[in-house]
């Protein structure tokens, strides 16, 4: 079943004399119980997505519904959601157990003691029963998200909305929150929409993503469908990190040939069928599917040095190919020096082939 539904959803905002358009003509479905993730770089209308879901915006055209319901008209209160900043958004004279009570008795009839239990029992969830009687301003950052969360999840919403939740959160303690929030939502079960501009908490907590670019629905699917089939140039380059290499050759339709410079790269029968009567071919490969090649081979181009990045276990190699740059991840054995020449293997059934238009 379906919890939320975005039908044809546009917003477009006008400030002064310059239309934007944030969201353009989205269409998507969040299941019960599902943990979505929109994600995207900067400005490609992300917030603004999540916040008319919210009700902190008007939609401009098509229809959002929760449950069935159409919710364009409806003011956030009567919408049966919670939600989740950055900031946090705590009020700052009230201490956490009111900062959790509040949203039940200004929405609900429960009693005191049915609200009280309520809140010792989120509290129990997220383990801050030593910090109901203190304010937010005595409490670590880790804390205050962990009440934000606390007062969301009290209310029991039909949906959760989340904003860059993590963000302010250190590298480390945001690794630790990333896997706490995952068991939350196995424990609670309540269908998520979650906001990041961090492809690697996308890749990592979603269930499914929505990739977003200027507005506009890129690719809504599973992470690794997203990985290991991005629906475009858009999506191959945000999803995965180092970032996939592009080449682009010109194809030679008889012979299956694909060149540029020095460049030659024989394309399989089964990408060949693919490509049809194109005459340039955008390449994709991941830089953990480049191999440096032992032999020469259909599948292999000549590359330099340019910069190596030591990671531990793995080096980062920059190398520059035919006057184009390639990134590959290869085993830290491999002690290369800036100008070294190497071959370089782009196994076939690791190749992305895009559209050029
Ligand atoms: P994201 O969350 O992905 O960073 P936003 O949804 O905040 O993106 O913004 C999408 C686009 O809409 C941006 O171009 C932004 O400048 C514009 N935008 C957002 N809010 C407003 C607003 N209140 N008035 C005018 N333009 C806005």
């Amino acid at each position: 079943m379906t919890t939320v539904e975005y039908d044809h959803v546009t917003k477009q905002f006008d400030s002064g004399d310059q239309e934007v358009v944030a969201v353009d003509d989205l269409s998507l479905d969040v299941e019960d119980g599902e943990f979505l993730v929109l994600v995207g770089p900067s400005g490609c209308g992300k917030s603004t997505t999540l916040r008319l879901l919210a009700g902190l915006e008007t939609i401009s055209d098509g229809e959002i519904r929760i449950k069935g319901d159409v919710m364009n008209d409806k003011k956030p209160k009567d919408r049966d959601i919670a939600m989740v900043f950055q900031n946090y958004a705590l009020y700052p004279n009230k201490t956490v157990r009111e900062n959790m009570s509040f949203g039940l008795e200004m929405t609900t009839n429960l009693t005191s003691d049915e609200i009280e239990s309520r809140v010792q029992e989120t509290a129990s969830m997220l383990d801050i029963n030593e910090l109901l009687s203190r304010k937010p301003a005595a409490l670590s950052g880790g804390q205050k998200q962990r009440v934000a969360l606390g007062r969301a999840i009290v209310r029991e919403p039909t949906v959760f909305l989340m904003d860059e939740p993590l963000s302010n959160l250190d590298a480390k303690l945001r690794t630790d929150m990333r896997a706490e929030l995952q068991q939350l939502h196995e424990a609670i079960g309540v269908a998520t929409v979650y906001v990041t501009h961090d492809q690697t908490e996308a890749m990592t907590m979603g269930d499914r993503i929505a990739i977003l670019n200027d507005g506009e629905l890129q690719q809504l699917a599973t992470p690794l469908e997203c990985y290991h089939e991005p629906a475009n140039e858009f999506v191959a380059s945000f999803i995965g990190s180092p970032s996939m290499n592009f080449l682009s050759l010109s194809y030679e339709t008889n012979t299956g040939m694909g060149t540029s410079g020095s460049i030659t790269y024989r394309f399989t029968n089964e990408q060949r069928e693919e490509l049809g009567e194109q005459t340039s071919v955008r390449l994709g490969i991941r830089p953990e599917d480049v191999e440096i090649a032992t032999e020469e081979g259909p599948d292999t181009v000549e590359a330099v040095v340019r910069v190596l990045e030591p990671m531990g276990k793995e080096s980062i190699v920059h190398f520059d190919v035919a006057g184009e740059s390639m990134t590959a991840s290869v085993p830290a054995e491999y002690n290369f020096e800036s100008g070294d020449r190497v071959r370089l293997k782009l196994p076939r059934d690791r190749i992305h082939t895009f559209d050029t238009d």
